[in-house]
């Protein structure tokens, strides 16, 4: 009731850009979004509706063309992550990106549990765990991980 009460809500979600340069019209963005929020036609740039789009980042996770990207975990930010925590001893690491729900707050709830979990992981939160693009799990091998560990709801599995 509360929301309903007022006039407009505001969303703090980090919409997508979308590079038309880049952009073929593959459509597999479209395909990819649980939320119906990008419209497009074969071969055309797609357009991404800021309302109804949640940030989940599922999107740019998938695009093979490196069309979309977002302000909060660019490519690049997640690709910093990766390299900050392989920079020493990489080896003995296991890189393990969650999401911002189930499973970081299941490594969350480990530390409140007083549980422990090994200390050579290292967790990257994403927003969703479809955020994750192919080139993040391939540098972190190139950069001699120990192993990657994606985790995530099966929402994300049926989206990607
Ligand atoms: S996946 Fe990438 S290239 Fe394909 S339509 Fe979407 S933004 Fe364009
Ligand atoms: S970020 Fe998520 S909700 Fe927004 S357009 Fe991409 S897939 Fe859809």
């Amino acid at each position: 009731m509360t929301l309903l009460s007022r006039d407009y809500i505001i969303k703090e979600v980090s919409v997508p850009k979308v590079d038309p340069s880049k952009c073929v019209g593959c459509l597999l963005c479209v395909k990819a979004c649980p939320y119906g929020a990008i419209r497009g036609e074969p071969r055309k740039p797609v357009t991404i509706d800021p309302a109804a789009c949640q940030g989940c980042g599922a999107c740019v996770g998938e695009c093979p063309y490196g069309a979309l990207d977002m302000d909060i975990l660019s490519d690049d930010a997640i690709m910093a992550q990766v390299e900050a925590a392989l920079a020493e001893e990489p080896e003995k690491k296991v890189i393990m990106f969650t999401c911002a729900y189930c499973s970081y707050y299941a490594a969350d709830n480990t530390g409140i549990l007083k549980l422990q979990y090994p200390p050579h992981v290292r967790i990257i939160r994403l927003q969703c765990s479809s955020r994750l693009n192919w080139k993040h799990v391939k540098r972190a091998f190139e950069l001699g991980a120990a192993g990657v560990f994606v985790t995530g709801c099966s929402l994300v599995t049926a989206t990607t």
